[in-house]
């Protein structure tokens, strides 16, 4: 008897409601409470192979947006603001990815990281090179190793961010080729890679490198110039010249940078939004070789 009372008494209201209103309109949907965000011990993970990573966070309980720093042997010491997602860690020494992604100036004094911000960019071969096989074939093979490493989607095409062009005079510098990029701040927005000559595009019978176009096109997606001469992007003469794909320790930096990072990260590994206010372009935006 009880049980009956009680469900007319909630399906009172619920008529009443109905049959008053007249109107098609939905009812008020119930607001959805929003979760009081927990201060907790954060999760950690590799950054390049996604597994669990035993480290210190200090401070070991954070909430939404605090400030933490998490440090583990083997990886660079992150500083950001927590978002209630595992931290990625970068496995790599400070010395080497300072020197393979740090070494761009800025015009306030800071060195930051680059990259780019949009998912794809067009890439355009000067004049005779866009109806030329043998480069279109090697550019194509170079696009799709960066998109391998970081995502980038990347046509060839007219009107490109990017553009390849031949330039005898880059012989001048003592060089093969030279790269000059665009920037937005720390975002990068373009680029130009001149070719000494057309050998050095393709890599093949002679030319003075096997993978010129990989390696500028590794500046024109964010990094410098390697320590190991067993890279990719190695300034010296070795065996990082004769690789078509990036090297391990290279290929770590670009899927950190591209999938776990923000242009304007700076060293060690620190968030932009924890720096001071960041002022300007990178200084020099011409590498040579
Ligand atoms: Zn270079």
């Amino acid at each position: 008897m009880k049980r009956v009372l009680l469900l007319i008494a909630v399906a009172g209201p619920l008529v009443l409601s109905w049959s008053c209103g007249g109107s098609p309109s939905n009812p008020t949907p119930q607001p959805t409470p929003t979760p009081t965000p927990a201060a907790e011990a954060p999760q950690v993970i590799n950054g390049w192979n996604e597994q669990p990573v035993a480290a210190e966070a200090t401070p070991p309980i954070v909430g939404l947006g605090q400030g933490v720093v998490v440090r583990a042997s083997g990886f660079l010491a992150r500083e950001q603001r927590y978002e209630l997602e595992p931290i990625a860690l970068w496995p790599a020494q400070p010395a080497y990815v300072r020197e393979l992604v740090y070494d761009w100036e800025f015009e306030d004094g800071s060195f930051r990281m680059v990259r780019w911000d949009q998912p794809s960019f067009t890439l355009t071969l000067d004049g005779a090179l866009a109806n030329d096989g043998a480069v279109r074939s090697r550019a194509r093979q170079v696009l799709d190793e960066i998109q391998r490493r970081t995502g980038l989607q990347a046509a060839i095409g007219a009107g490109g961010e990017v553009h390849i062009e031949v330039d005898p005079s880059v012989a001048d510098l003592q060089a093969v080729a030279e790269a000059r990029l665009s920037f937005r701040g720390a975002t990068i927005t373009g680029g130009t890679i001149s070719f000494v000559n057309r050998q050095e595009i393709t890599g093949g019978p002679g030319s003075s490198y096997h993978n010129t176009f990989l390696h500028e096109m590794g500046h024109i997606i964010g990094l410098a110039h390697s320590p190991d001469v067993g890279d990719v992007m190695t300034p010296a003469e070795g065996r990082g010249t004769t690789f078509d794909e990036y090297q391990r320790n290279e290929a770590i930096a670009l899927h950190l940078i591209y999938f776990h990072r923000e242009a304007g990260n700076r060293p060690p590994d620190r968030a932009p939004e924890l720096g001071a206010a960041a002022a300007g372009s990178p200084r020099y935006t011409v590498i040579i070789d």
